[in-house]
């Protein structure tokens, strides 16, 4: 999500009618003009290889929309049908629940009232943040039972496993996995975590565009660490099965977290659902090489978002900028740095990426470009997320 928000706003309290939706969708979810090495013809080889892949995105806000997932639309990033055709084969779709105007202002303004009026959704969403987060699964869930088997939710790890074996015997499947984007979503009950943990969601950040009850954002006004609630809210969801994603985690809140891996209190590793790097680009939402360093080091994976600020500029070429410099960083720091990188594309999350789902063979040409081999161009593209939800993911039923 983007400061392009108060354009969603202005747009939105222009027209309380429905149309009005899919104009806002398709004016904030959209493909640059200008892709980079996108106008490159991707070679046959590295067609081959993307082909083999399991491709994985960490971070997607598709279901914030008024889409249906089954269906191929000429609007947004990401829909089945583009997923199929670009070969992604799992997604976590991350649930948005408050929006604020401005960072000061997180109680007193919801940007996200009129779309939820105007998408025409039950008065349940129209002011709780965790009536919307249930009202998102729900579509989720509609989405895979009407899919036909093409698409699939994953909830376990006997799940996961089912999807992977389905993908090896070269059927035509894509699977999701739910994600809460700010732990606001529990209006401050903890007891919703494990209503959202039921409802399917297995990961979970605990801050978004705003400092809430749990912890302070990188964009918020304080930005501090992790609060009482937070702590609880973490231990939690670990318990659970909800991964922790520290996307949008300020400075201290990552000190924090890592602090409470270090004591044990923490032993999942952690997921950044879409970040970018302060190595390529110094921003205040991106990454310091010594928080890259750290997340590593205690096991967890860095998607790489597909925007700006994550990257310099919105192209295929800085997104492999950033993936090459993470990689690098981490290998000098002596650990295995394409065990730790993955793709985060923040597809159909209020912003304008370099291609859509059905481009990423474009993201593996830039990755051999680059000189990278292909078994940790392997890894970076989706074998890594597969290996943290393993970790994660409950056990479930075989
Ligand atoms: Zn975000």
């Amino acid at each position: 999500m983007s400061t392009r928000l108060a354009l969603l706003i202005a747009l939105l309290l222009a027209s309380l009618l429905t149309p009005a939706c899919s104009v806002v969708d398709a004016r904030l979810n959209r493909v640059t003009e200008s892709p980079g090495t996108v106008n490159a013809e991707p070679s046959d080889a590295t067609r081959r290889l993307h082909g083999s892949l399991l491709v994985a995105d960490l971070h997607t806000d598709t279901l914030l929309w008024r889409r249906n997932l089954n269906v191929r639309h000429a609007r947004g990033h990401v829909d089945v049908p583009r997923m199929l055709e670009g070969n992604l084969g799992l997604v976590v779709f991350t649930t948005v629940s408050r929006v604020p105007g401005a960072q000061s202002m997180p109680k007193t303004t919801d940007s996200l009232f009129p779309l939820a009026v105007t998408q025409g959704q039950s008065p349940f969403t129209w002011f709780s943040a965790s009536g919307r987060t249930f009202y998102q699964a729900a579509k989720m869930r509609r989405f895979v039972e009407e899919s036909r088997g093409r698409l699939r939710l994953v909830r376990t790890r006997a799940d996961l496993d089912t999807f992977l074996a389905a993908r090896r015997r070269g059927d035509r499947v894509v699977a999701g996995i739910l994600g809460i984007e700010g732990a606001h979503a529990a209006d401050g009950e903890l007891g919703n975590i494990a209503r959202f943990a039921d409802a399917g969601f297995r990961m979970l950040g605990l801050v978004h565009l705003y400092d809430n009850e749990a912890g302070g954002s990188s964009y918020g006004l304080a930005r501090g660490g992790i609060t009482a609630f937070g702590r609880r809210v973490a231990l939690e969801s670990e318990r659970l099965g909800i991964a922790l994603d520290l996307a949008h985690a300020s400075a201290p809140l990552i000190d924090d977290l890592l602090a409470m891996h270090a004591a044990g209190e923490l032993r999942k590793p952690f997921i950044v659902s879409h970040t970018g790097v302060r190595g390529t680009h110094d921003h205040d939402r991106n990454l310091s090489d010594a928080h890259l360093i750290g997340i590593a080091r205690a096991g967890g994976v860095i998607g790489i978002g597909f925007f700006e600020p994550a990257l310099r500029v919105a192209t295929v070429e800085a997104i492999g900028e950033a993936i090459a410099y993470t990689v690098a960083l981490l290998d000098e720091a002596g650990l295995d740095g394409a065990r730790h990188v993955a793709l985060g594309s923040d597809f159909d999350g209020s912003v304008i990426c370099p291609i859509d789902a059905t481009g990423l063979v474009h993201v593996t040409e830039e990755l051999r470009r680059r000189g990278l081999p292909d078994d940790r161009i392997r890894r970076i593209m989706g074998e890594n997320v597969v290996r943290v939800f393993r970790e994660t993911l409950p056990a479930g039923s075989p």
